[in-house]
């Protein structure tokens, strides 16, 4: 490598006999610089000829107004904030969002789970471009629980929804990296609600059915869809007798070429298993649907069937309902949260678990009286005064 073109220049007080190898001398910096193709600075900024670029930092109005007025780089950052676990962006994501919500609540929210290979991204991408066709603006969000507890992503590795995600209708984000899924849960609820405060009428949020994710989905959405496949025989093993019990409608996709007529038997085996199923929602009977999202067939009647499902269920009261319940419920599990933290994060509680643990195993003591001990050596007060990061105890 060339040797690097440094100047020096040496201060006052360096010993008069020392050369530029005394240990204080000090590089003049930037400007001694002769030549600017050396190091890593770019030749422009070196030369003044561009000034270096800063991302610069949004106040809370900025917040608001961008994202009030559709702005798609502040929503992405309104976002970004949503998901950071700085206890300051997070003070920060809340105000915004507090000020942001008179303008949320207006959405359809529809929820896509399935195993993978099922067809989601394809399904949601014919879909989500049919409604921007239609005049609407679709988001699309997701959840993948992999991405949560290891790091790692089914989801999210590979390149999604390509020509949807080029669309100035839609806006799409991948599931926040990390955390627990409740952290997951809250950052993407706050997410979609930011989305709606942009003015997208549609929420697509998408899991992989596996896990616990479909719950936390089913929470947020007003409809939610299961996609199934047909296959070797096997249609109808897999799935979970209670992710069935969560769908407002099951789609048999890539009902299409060979795979058309055992698609359409798997939809008759599917309506049989329906009958013995309690419905999703009451007031409404799921059905099974055929699609097949490569050759977009079978999609229109879907959006007719969800859109029927909202005028039905806002005649009955059940979708408010719905709404209200999901509020309350997401507050409730954030309260279970909190204190299961602060529970099991206190060092009185944790000093003490050791030991009953042990005489709960040796008999000397119930369950339930190792719980009253306990219960009653937690001191809620003493636990807060920790002052723990109850939405970030990652950050610990
Ligand atoms: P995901 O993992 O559930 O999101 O599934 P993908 O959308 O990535 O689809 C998995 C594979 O199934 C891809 O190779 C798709 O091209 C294919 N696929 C998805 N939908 C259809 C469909 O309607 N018909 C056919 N024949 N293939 C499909």
């Amino acid at each position: 490598m060339e040797e690097q073109k440094y100047t020096t220049s040496k201060p006052s007080w360096v010993p008069e006999k020392d050369d530029d190898k005394f240990a204080c001398s000090v590089m003049s910096g930037i400007d001694g610089i002769k030549d600017t193709t050396v190091g890593n600075i770019n030749p422009n900024i070196a030369s003044g000829k561009i000034k270096p670029k800063r991302r610069m930092i949004l106040s809370e109005d900025d917040y608001v107004n961008g994202v009030a007025n559709g702005d798609r780089i502040t929503l992405s950052r309104a976002i970004t904030l949503i998901e950071s676990n700085s206890p300051r962006h997070f003070k920060k994501a809340q105000r915004v969002l507090q000020r942001l919500l008179p303008r949320t609540g207006n959405a359809l929210r529809i929820g896509f789970t399935g195993v993978p290979g099922a067809g989601k991204s394809t399904t949601i991408e014919a879909f989500g471009n049919m409604l921007c066709d239609e005049g609407h603006k679709v988001a699309v969000l997701t959840i993948d629980p992999t991405s949560s507890v290891t790091k790692g992503s089914i989801l999210g590795d590979k390149t999604r929804m390509g020509t949807l995600s080029r669309r100035p209708e839609a806006f799409i984000r991948p599931s926040p990296a990390g955390g627990t899924l409740g952290g997951v849960a809250r950052k993407s609820r706050e997410t979609m609600l930011m989305c709606e405060a942009a003015g997208y009428d549609v929420i697509i949020i998408e899991t992989v059915g596996v896990g616990q994710s479909e719950t936390t989905v089913r929470s947020m959405v007003d409809f939610f869809l299961l996609i199934v496949l047909t296959g070797a025989g096997d249609d109808l093993q897999g799935i979970k007798k209670g992710i069935m019990e969560l769908a407002d409608a099951i789609v048999i996709n890539k009902a299409d070429g060979d795979n058309l007529m055992k698609a359409k038997v798997a939809r008759g085996e599917y309506e049989r298993m329906i009958e013995f199923i309690r419905p999703a929602t009451p007031g409404w009977a799921t059905h099974a649907y055929l699609c097949s999202a490569v050759e977009h067939t079978g999609l229109k009647e879907l959006w007719e069937v969800i859109k029927g499902f909202e005028k039905i269920t806002k005649e009955s009261g059940v979708w408010q309902k719905r709404r209200e319940g999901q509020l309350l419920d997401w507050m409730h599990s954030m309260i279970d949260e909190h204190l299961h933290n602060l529970f099991f994060e206190d060092a009185v509680v944790t000093g003490r678990m050791p030991e009953i643990r042990e005489a709960v195993l040796k008999g000397q003591i119930s369950p339930t009286q190792a719980v009253a001990e306990l219960i009653n050596l937690f001191d809620v007060k003493r636990a807060s005064m920790r002052q723990v990061d109850i939405f970030h105890p990652e950050k610990e």
